[in-house]
């Protein structure tokens, strides 16, 4: 299927004006692997716009040429709403006018339905934690006292120093600057501890 242009219209906010979002499709819908990109959900954030406005071309071309195994999705700018937020010459667009939300803050919450889907079979979790030796040994103790209540077990620090070292195999070609060690990556849990924990309980369960 060629590259294909799809206009959600959106609820408007005030008669006489509209809103939608565009959704740029490329491969053939429904193959597999899918990939979907989106930027500028912080509306006034747009290096990542700025990067699928060029990636774009390059994936209809390889579109054309048949060069797309699975599906891309794309939505380059993902929130209207932000990107009219302008005041005098600034570009606003971090947090709702209306409600003052940060629009990079409203997470759907997956993690029940997360937990219901690996209670099955249980999951690995790797806990880090950084800082002084001193402090990082009572968080551990009592994260460890934490996870154990709630049904899980502590497996050691061999699977933790394992994903530490390949966490960048993956599979396409990673900058110079991690294997130099220029950067650390960081991978949020965008829960508060208090709420997860229920999860925890729930994926441990069974595995226990
Ligand atoms: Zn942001």
């Amino acid at each position: 299927m060629p590259h294909s242009r799809r206009r959600i219209a959106l609820p408007a906010m005030t008669p006489g004006t509209g809103r939608s979002v565009v959704v740029h499709r490329f491969g053939r819908a429904g193959a597999r692997p899918k990939a979907y990109l989106q930027a500028a959900i912080h509306a006034n954030e747009l290096p990542g716009a700025m990067a699928l406005h060029h990636l774009m071309p390059m994936l209809a071309a390889a579109d054309r040429a048949r060069r797309i195994r699975g599906e891309i999705v794309v939505v380059p700018t993902v929130n209207p709403i932000g990107q009219a937020q302008l005041v005098g010459s600034n570009h606003l667009g971090r947090y709702d006018f209306l409600g003052r939300d940060n629009f990079n803050r409203n997470w759907l919450d997956l993690s029940g339905a997360v937990a219901e889907r690996v209670a099955r079979r249980g999951c690995r979790m790797v806990i880090g934690l950084e800082g002084s030796r001193i402090r990082t040994d009572v968080e551990a103790a009592l994260t460890f006292h934490e996870l154990e209540t709630a049904g899980c077990r502590d497996k050691g620090e061999d699977p933790g120093w394992a994903w530490l070292k390949h966490r960048y195999a993956v599979s396409y070609r990673m900058s110079p600057m991690f294997r130099d060690g220029a950067f650390v990556d960081a991978y949020l849990l965008a829960r508060f501890f208090r709420d997860a924990r229920p999860s925890a309980a729930l994926a441990a369960r069974e595995t226990a």
